[in-house]
């Protein structure tokens, strides 16, 4: 088999504080990140990558996102490490993108300004809320201000691509102002913002929680409401709402996202990362120990792989097109897709212009009951 080359990289940073009580990332709990271990176990898995066959870095990355767990828990080396780990010289004028996420709490001075030195060239912020209580619930460790101060040293920094991410749908309980949190994330002017609905897992301490009645998640009107809300207010400001979570003002979209919704290739390293070498995919155990103590040794972190199927990928082509403004060519959904399409419009779902169907705001609050039912006529 020839190697897939990949332009487009994630590493997984697994370290936080402390876990989320809704949190099921592949997360190990530390105080102090470990960036040596870190980097040496990611160096082990890129050997093992390399002896495998089934991917070698291209000779030019176009675009890395090193995410987390809290990346910026690893300090102001970090980013240095990475770059030293892809190779310098892959690094140069075709690297598009280089994101790395960051929790207010860590993102001192002294790391925003080392990152950029490394060639980091865009931040995401976790700011979350603002809401002190809302904070506490989370288990997030910085305060109402810490959103304002990240984006201050990030600038300060000379960082200009910034993402924010921002969670609703809350429970009630928490108190927390959707409308204040909107609008003190507008007034950060970040050219890119990231929304997330929480959502419960149920082996979290949430997940529990919820079980036992002393938690309640919101309803789908309320969900649907927080959703559509923030909707209104990103685009009235200027941002396009470009997929189903992601907003940016015009030229700032996410390169490297979009790697993963147009169906390339990438290479993931790290505990817990996916990769895909079309038509393979595969992924890396998700234990951070287990993940160290065989990359350590050099051998692959490799837990399991799946071949995607002709099936699989054409609903992966339906789920994928329909959560970005690209759409779906109407032409390609038959005569059933084509009728279906026709009834979300009317519903006010769907918008069929251009030969292309998108979904609206209202179609993405129903994603994924959307895919299902297109699913099931165009690729049964
Ligand atoms: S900071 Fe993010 S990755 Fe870490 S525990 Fe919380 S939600 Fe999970």
């Amino acid at each position: 088999m020839t190697p897939t080359a990949v332009s487009s990289v994630y590493v997984h940073a697994p370290f936080c504080v402390r876990r989320c009580p809704y949190c099921d990332f592949a997360v190990q709990v530390r105080r102090v990140g470990d960036v040596e271990g870190w980097l040496a176990a990611l160096a082990g898995e890129l050997r093992a990558v390399e002896r495998e066959g089934l991917f070698v870095a291209a000779d030019r990355i176009r675009t890395v996102y090193v995410g987390g767990g809290t990346p910026s828990l690893l300090g102001p080396t970090a980013m240095e490490g990475v770059a030293a780990l892809l190779g310098r010289e892959r690094l140069g004028d075709a690297l598009e993108e280089w994101t790395a996420e960051a929790n207010p709490e860590s993102l001192t001075k002294s790391v925003a300004a080392a990152w950029r030195r490394a060639g980091v060239d865009r931040l995401s912020i976790g700011i979350q809320s603002f809401h002190e209580p809302t904070l506490r619930w989370m288990g997030r460790r910085h305060g109402a201000e810490g959103a304002e101060t990240a984006v201050r040293v990030a600038r300060a920094a000379g960082f200009e691509n910034l993402s924010v991410d921002l969670i609703f749908a809350l429970p009630a309980s928490t108190g927390r102002s959707w409308r204040d949190d909107l609008e003190r994330t507008l007034a950060l002017d970040a050219p890119h913002v990231s929304l997330y609905g929480l959502s419960v897992e149920p082996a979290t301490p949430l997940g529990r929680a919820v079980a036992e009645g002393r938690e309640h998640p919101v309803d789908e009107e309320r969900y649907r409401e927080e959703y559509l809300e923030a909707v209104a207010a990103l685009e009235g400001a200027g941002y396009v709402h470009y997929e189903v979570s992601n907003f940016a003002r015009p030229g700032w979209e996410a390169v490297h996202n979009s790697v993963y919704w147009d169906g390339s290739p990438y290479l993931g390293l790290g505990n817990g990362a996916h990769s895909f070498a079309p038509p393979v995919r595969r992924w890396n155990v998700r234990d951070w120990n287990t993940y160290r103590e065989r990359t350590l040794l050099d051998r692959s972190p490799e837990e399991s792989r799946e071949v995607v199927t002709d099936g699989a990928e054409a609903l992966e082509a339906i789920w994928l097109g329909l959560r970005t403004r690209r759409g779906l060519s109407e032409e390609g959904l038959g005569t059933s897709g084509a009728a279906l399409a026709a009834a979300w419009e009317a519903r006010g779902l769907a918008t069929r212009n251009d030969g292309r169907v998108r979904l609206t705001a209202e179609g993405w609050v129903v994603l994924d009951h959307l895919v299902v039912e297109l699913s099931e006529v165009v690729a049964p």
